[in-house]
């Protein structure tokens, strides 16, 4: 049985690929697989306040798009001291902040997001530059949203960028424990500790408990 992995990100696609990998009877797959192509209507995905309704708009699009049993996640970062923003708004920090980032995407776009993140926190003290990563994963499965897996990540935000693992934000966000920011961590260090390790441990946990047929009736 196919599983899609909803997401345009090669990063979040990576690290999801490797937490479902051995899912016993599923075979993962995402979307350039199924040459689902690119679609305007992508860009209007996410309008929501909440992890969870982002993350569930993305997986009901693909998967009656594609028909194929779902899984989208929706992901962001928590600084306390702006009073949880970016959140929900995290993949449009700088365009948010008024920064001209027209056409940018990938790797480009994290540069500008990390750059406002470090102009927006000028001048705050180390102690109070703490800050979590959230991910919501939703599965939708024939029309139903079965389950939603939430995971988060504690760490403190660091001007210098250091390290070339993960994506995103993780050259920015340290984690004490370890004295190491998170694009500075091994794929395995990343996903023990991650938001999306733990959000999707526990999916699939379900998915395998569950198996490939769809008699469960419960989840959130
Ligand atoms: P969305 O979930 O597609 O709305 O976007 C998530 C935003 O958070 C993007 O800007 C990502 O780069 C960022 N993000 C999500 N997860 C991670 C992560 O594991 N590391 C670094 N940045 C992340």
């Amino acid at each position: 049985m196919k599983l899609l992995v909803a997401t345009r990100s090669e990063g979040k696609s990576r690290e999801i690929r490797r937490i479902l990998a051995g899912v016993p009877g599923w075979e993962v797959v995402d979307l350039s697989d199924m040459a689902v192509a690119p679609d305007p209507a992508e860009d209007d995905l996410e309008p929501y306040d909440t992890f969870e309704e982002n993350a569930e708009s993305k997986a009901r699009y693909f998967a009656d798009k594609t028909g194929l049993p779902t899984i989208a996640d929706d992901s962001g970062i928590e600084i306390d001291v702006l009073d949880g923003a970016p959140g929900v708004r995290t993949k449009r920090f700088a365009a948010d902040g008024g920064v001209d980032v027209g056409g940018l995407g990938g790797q480009a776009l994290d540069a500008a997001n990390n750059a406002h993140m470090v102009d927006r926190l000028a001048g705050v003290a180390q102690e109070d530059r703490t800050a979590r990563y959230v991910c919501v994963a939703v599965f939708v499965e024939a029309g139903t949203r079965h389950v939603v897996c939430r995971g988060e990540a504690p760490g403190v935000i660091v001007d210098e960028g250091r390290g070339d693992g993960g994506f995103g934000y993780d050259p920015h966000v340290f984690v004490p424990e370890l004295g190491r920011t998170f694009a500075e961590l091994s794929a395995a260090e990343k996903d023990a500790r991650s938001h999306r390790g733990a959000a999707f441990r526990e999916f699939a946990a379900w998915l395998g408990s569950r198996g490939t047929r769809g008699e469960v009736s419960g989840g959130a």
